[in-house]
């Protein structure tokens, strides 16, 4: 295969286009990159930047070394089922980004014996800030391996599992993990008011706190662990929250709700 794989997208929705741009971003040809998708209306830009686009599912296949499956979980069966034979013919790689689709339900569909990457990526990923788990069934080789990790790091990090039933511990941490922090900073918003703060400047104080506390946390050398201790003065004003925090059960609190998240993830699959 070439070093320039060719990338069709199935579905040009939101993730499809997050990813398209940072493939563009990344040095990726527009000309060796398709985008099939119904409603042509979404077509128009990619088209203007040079992409291959159609809204003909099996002629974006039938030119591909990679299949983006980025179509709703809803109508996943019935668009690889009309894929099936374009894809025995041809045996791209494919990738499919949909919650809840098994990897034994995309085989069943696409007639069998088919390379298939399995990722749960996040909302983040729009913002090219996405954290994306991914499994990969056996027929898939190392270097298709490093391709679905090229894509996925497209938009953001990409990390492989050991197990498919990993993927839904991925989902309670990744996937579902933006909503937590929202409501942290919604929680810490109202308790910014209760203090005695305007909205606006409670809400702006915690949005940059979030940011400068994810930023640090990425970029330094020691662990949140380290990173807590060090800003925690014995009996000073962080300690005195800490401390109310774990009294009051918050490492249980965070596993019995990823828990819940795992449980309804394996519930939906
Ligand atoms: P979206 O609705 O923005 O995009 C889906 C696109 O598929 C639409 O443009 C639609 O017109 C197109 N489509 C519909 N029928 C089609 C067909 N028969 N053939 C080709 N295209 C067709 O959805 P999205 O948010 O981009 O999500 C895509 C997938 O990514 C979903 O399976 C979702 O579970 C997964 N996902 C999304 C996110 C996210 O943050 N948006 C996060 C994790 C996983």
């Amino acid at each position: 295969m070439s070093q320039s794989p060719v990338i069709a997208f199935i579905g040009a929705g939101n993730m499809a286009r997050a990813i398209i741009g940072g493939l563009l971003e990344n040095g990726f040809a527009a000309a060796d990159l398709w985008a099939s998708e119904p409603d042509t209306e979404r077509l128009q830009d990619l088209a203007e930047r040079g992409l291959n686009v159609t809204s003909d599912n099996r002629a974006a296949v039938a030119a591909a070394d990679i299949v983006v499956l980025a179509v709703k979980p809803q109508v996943m069966k019935a668009v690889v089922t009309d894929l099936a034979s374009a894809v025995q013919s041809r045996q791209p790689l494919m990738v499919s980004i949909a919650a809840g689709i098994s990897l034994d339900a995309l085989d069943r569909w696409l007639g069998g014996e088919i390379a298939l990457v399995r990722c749960m990526p996040n909302t983040p990923s729009l913002v090219q800030t996405g954290a994306s788990g991914l499994f990969a069934n056996s027929r898939v080789s190392a270097e298709q391996r490093q391709q679905a990790t090229t894509v996925l790091e497209a938009v953001g990090i990409a990390l492989w599992v050991q197990s498919e039933a990993e993927l839904d511990a991925v989902t309670a941490i990744s996937g579902s993990g933006p909503a937590y922090y929202f409501l942290m900073m919604e929680a810490m918003t109202a308790a910014g008011v209760k203090l005695g703060l305007s909205e606006e400047t409670a809400r702006g104080l915690t949005l940059q706190t979030a940011l400068g506390a994810a930023r640090m946390a990425s970029n330094s050398e020691v662990n949140p662990t380290e990173l807590r201790r060090r800003v925690t003065s014995p009996n000073g004003t962080t300690e005195r929250a800490i401390k109310t925090f774990q009294a009051e059960g918050f490492d249980a609190l965070v596993e019995n709700a990823l828990t819940a998240c795992r449980d309804r993830s394996v519930e939906l699959a």
